[in-house]
């Protein structure tokens, strides 16, 4: 009885830290994904400043601050 009693909480512990530990990894793979697609900076070719990716000219596989830098 005291066994049985033991095993299910034993099962209890497991399963609540499974589950957070899941919902951890979750939580960080989102996070991590939004970060990344917010924080994206990227340097121009031309005048080595960086951008924001959202603005970023991508021009023949290079990126550029600007339409001046891709011009050139
Ligand atoms: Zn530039």
């Amino acid at each position: 009885m005291i066994i049985k009693l033991i095993l299910s909480l034993l099962v209890l512990i497991i399963s609540y830290f499974i589950i957070k530990s899941a919902k951890n990894y979750i939580d960080k793979m989102f996070s991590s994904e939004n970060e990344k697609k917010l924080n994206e900076m990227v340097r121009c070719s031309v005048c080595n400043t960086f951008v924001h990716e959202s603005i970023v000219v991508k021009k023949s596989g290079k990126e550029y601050c600007s339409t001046e830098c891709s011009n050139l």
